[in-house]
């Protein structure tokens, strides 16, 4: 039963090579103003809030980060305080002693192969302690090189509620949406499902009947 509900709501929605483009032309008119919400100023500083920005708010980052960046302002900063007082310091973005081991870990193979700045591939970046896919893709899309779509949880949620992939692994999820998001829209897509996420597609009670995105959309109530 639930099988066949499923099969009809896809069929009504058509084929999600056709849904693409119109549902992200809809969601860019609908937030004209999703970019990333983390506050930085250089390269370093992006890298910091993305690692930060692990299972909390960039609410929270931003908040942090405005006192961090005054007092931090290079590799060699970070490595130059004990780690405990690097940890108060993040505390409030929560999970900080792993954050601050993570950051100092950073910030050494930075200065030992890096020459101090911040590498341009996901390659290198995920070499770095605590960065992984999702974090380097941020990186590198910000720096505007986008190598792939970052896929968070309203990434995923989202993808899986409009159709565009089955999976659960966000590396999978990340390939499905490759094969599918034209090329030009791997940097913007991940922010309008983020936005959307964030204002109308909740996890727990998405509001369909707001939704610009209903008639493409198979998981739609309304
Ligand atoms: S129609 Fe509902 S489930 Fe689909 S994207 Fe919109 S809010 Fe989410």
């Amino acid at each position: 039963m639930a099988r066949s509900y499923v099969h009809e709501a896809r069929r009504r929605v058509g084929p999600k090579r056709n849904r693409i483009v119109p549902v992200i032309e809809r969601l860019a008119e609908e937030h004209p103003d999703a970019v990333i919400a983390l506050r930085f100023r250089d390269e370093l500083e992006l890298l910091v809030s993305v690692m930060l920005s692990a299972q909390t708010t960039d609410v929270s980052v931003n908040r942090v980060t405005e006192a961090l960046f005054r007092k931090y302002r290079s590799p060699e900063d970070y490595l130059a305080v004990p780690l405990a007082e690097l940890e108060q310091d993040i505390r409030p973005s929560g999970t900080f002693r792993q954050k601050a081991k993570n950051l100092q870990g950073t910030m050494r193979l930075l200065l030992e192969e890096f020459d101090g700045r911040v590498p341009g591939t996901i390659e290198e970046l995920v070499r770095l302690p605590g960065v992984g896919r999702k974090t380097a893709n941020v990186v590198v899309a910000e720096r505007g090189a986008v190598q792939g779509i970052v896929v968070d949880t309203h990434v995923r949620r989202l993808s899986q509620r409009l159709g565009f992939t089955q999976k659960e692994d966000p590396a999978k999820i990340e390939q499905d949406l490759a094969r599918l998001v034209p090329r030009p829209d791997w940097g913007r897509f991940p922010h309008l499902l983020i936005w959307h996420g964030r204002r109308v597609c909740n996890a727990r009670r998405p509001r369909c009947e707001d939704c610009v995105l209903t008639d493409l959309c198979p998981s739609s109530r309304v």
